[in-house]
């Protein structure tokens, strides 16, 4: 579904990812881990066009996506929750949710959703009961919900997601988890990148680690917990 193949991003003499391959295919949940400024979040940037690649090429569903503009992106099935939320305080979730279906929005998508549809894209997130609330009154494990409930509302077939779990409780990752679990039942790919080795582990069928830029490891989980390098780098990191 997704092919990176030699991706490299420089920002001026700082290589922040170096010919980074990585493929995923359809049904699978990866998880894309690496300590802080490993360059996780610019490989999604590179992804969805946000950042221009210094090299390599990115395919989704055969097609070369490496030169498409972000709403080109949005509109071929991939997605991305930023690890940073950035609702509109000044709209409901409802209408934040909404401006992610409009056409001439960043994403344009068909005509903007139906007040049915928005309750659905909220319910599937479990914000479904937040939907009239501002989003400045909301918890932040229930603005992070809206973060993804905006990306689903584009209808991705691959989801992006930045760090889902930070900042929340186990209670509130158990649920998000369970709820990850659920797209990939209704048929939807996903990337989760988390910055350390915990969180992810039991919701992913493989896992790829970043280590300044590079990939070093590549494996189960299984392999991955008990994988020397990764210790070795993430103790650095320290
Ligand atoms: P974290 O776990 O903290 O989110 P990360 O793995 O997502 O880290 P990135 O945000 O991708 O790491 O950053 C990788 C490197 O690239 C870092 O050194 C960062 O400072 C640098 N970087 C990222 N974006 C930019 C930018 N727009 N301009 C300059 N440098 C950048
Ligand atoms: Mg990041």
């Amino acid at each position: 579904l997704l092919e990176v193949d030699g991706l490299t991003k420089q920002f001026g003499g700082l290589v922040a990812v170096d010919d980074f391959s990585l493929e995923v295919e359809p049904g699978e949940i990866v998880g894309l881990i690496g300590p802080n400024g490993s360059g996780k979040s610019t490989v999604f940037n590179c992804i969805m066009s946000i950042y221009d690649v210094t090299d390599g090429s990115i395919r989704f569903n055969g097609g070369d996506i490496t030169d498409d503009a972000t709403h080109e992106v949005v509109n071929k099935g991939l997605s991305r929750v930023s690890q940073e939320s950035n609702p509109i305080d000044s709209m409901s979730v409802a209408g934040n949710i909404k401006l992610f279906t409009l056409p001439n929005s960043i994403v344009s998508l068909r005509g903007g959703a139906s007040e049915r549809e928005i309750y659905d894209y909220a319910a599937r997130i479990g914000i479904e009961d937040d939907l009239q609330e501002m989003p400045d009154e909301l918890p932040h494990a229930d603005v992070r919900r809206l973060e993804i409930a905006k990306a689903l509302a584009t209808e991705p077939e691959l989801l992006l997601l930045d760090e889902p779990f930070a900042g929340m409780n186990q209670a509130e990752i158990t649920e998000l988890a369970a709820q990850i679990e659920r797209f990939r039942e209704e048929g939807m790919t996903m990337v989760v990148v988390d910055h350390n080795m915990g969180g992810l582990m039991d919701l992913v069928d493989r896992v790829v680690v970043l280590n300044n830029g590079t990939k070093i490891a590549a494996g189960s989980p299984e392999e991955i917990a008990e994988n020397e390098a990764v210790q070795k780098a993430y103790l650095a990191g320290e």
